[in-house]
């Protein structure tokens, strides 16, 4: 079977510093992978290289099979890679409807649509005339994850879903993803809590200063373990 998505050796770099160091990674369908890592570890760089946002070379990342290393971020967009960004990137002057509409112009058909995420996360239709920046940072947090389900991708990144909110509403946000698999959606989730990204995913990889240092089933591997990868002990 192939697999949704196979990195195979992916380099990436601003100018002349190399971020990553030849990344192997592989998401299958419906799967959550966690990727954790120090800050600088490259995380972000890896997900901006996915997504195009990021040159890269020709080859390294394929999406069912495809090659999508080099193409532009629209195209992959089309091809079924939907991100919710550190930082939310919400526009801030338009309602929460609006801004989940937003999402879906890319014209992928398949199971979210407006009902479906506001049934995913009711306060979104509770608020739905509300200006984005009215919301709480969680709330905001939601219409991220739910801007990016509209565009119905095969492989939703969630980049720094719990930066600046109480762990209370991590959990909430976290208690989607079970619904968002078994909808066919897989994830990637970027996170820099150990504990948190193991409970939530399949998998996990960690990064250390651009390559993968540690990978495996998240129920297998140990909290010292994956503590040594973070901290570059392994
Ligand atoms: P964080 O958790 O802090 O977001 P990260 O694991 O996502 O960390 P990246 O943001 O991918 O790490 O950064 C990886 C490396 O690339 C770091 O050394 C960082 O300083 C460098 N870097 C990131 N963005 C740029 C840029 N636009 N120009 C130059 N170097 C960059």
């Amino acid at each position: 079977m192939t697999n949704l998505l196979s990195v195979r050796n992916l380099d990436a770099f601003y100018g002349d510093f190399q971020a990553l160091f030849g990344v192997d990674l592989d998401v299958e369908a419906g799967e959550v992978v966690a990727l954790v890592g120090a800050n600088g570890a490259g995380k972000s760089t890896f997900l901006a290289s996915v997504t195009g946002l990021l040159p890269t070379r020709p080859g390294s990342i394929l999406l069912r099979g495809a090659n999508i290393a080099g193409e532009p971020a629209f195209r992959i967009a089309r091809a079924g890679v939907a991100m919710s960004p550190e930082g939310r990137r919400l526009f801030a002057s338009l309602s929460v409807e609006e801004n989940l509409r937003l999402g879906a112009t890319g014209g992928r058909k398949g199971h979210w649509s407006l009902e479906k995420v506001q049934a995913l996360f009711p306060i979104l239709k509770e608020k739905r005339r509300q200006g984005a920046s009215e919301l709480s940072g969680g709330q905001q947090q939601a219409v991220a994850i739910g801007r990016a389900l509209m565009a119905n991708p095969d492989l939703l990144l969630l980049d720094e879903v719990s930066l600046g909110l109480a762990p209370v509403v991590v959990r909430d946000i976290y208690e989607s993803l079970p619904a968002i698999r078994a909808a066919g959606t897989a994830v990637i989730v970027v996170e820099q809590d150990i504990g948190r990204a193991t409970e939530i995913s399949d998998r996990l990889y960690c990064l250390q200063e651009g390559r993968v240092n540690l990978t495996g089933r998240s129920r297998q591997l140990t909290r010292d373990q994956i503590g040594a990868a973070y901290f570059g002990r392994a």
